[in-house]
């Protein structure tokens, strides 16, 4: 095993629901339509717990954007609040 496998084993949690996949909608910026993410929980919770930003995408408009405080704050009540 090198360096970077057992950091990563290290950091993640070895259970499946950390890698189950975590349903939430952002409204696009561009066409103003709610489009449902996918994320892992594992990555998504990394992402809340350390403060990042969380991406969303609109295949219908190719655009990136960064959900709002308000969905960040939907998203991490909904499914990772204890
Ligand atoms: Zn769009």
């Amino acid at each position: 095993m090198n360096a970077i496998r057992a950091q990563r084993a290290f950091h993640e949690t070895p259970t499946a629901a950390a890698y189950e996949p975590v349903q939430f909608v952002s409204t696009c910026p561009a066409c103003k339509q709610q489009r449902v993410q996918r994320c892992s929980r594992n990555a998504l919770m990394r992402l809340l717990h350390h403060g990042h930003a969380v991406e969303a995408y609109c295949a219908a408009c190719d655009e990136c954007w960064r959900i709002s405080a308000r969905e960040r704050a939907h998203l991490a009540a909904e499914h990772f609040a204890n």
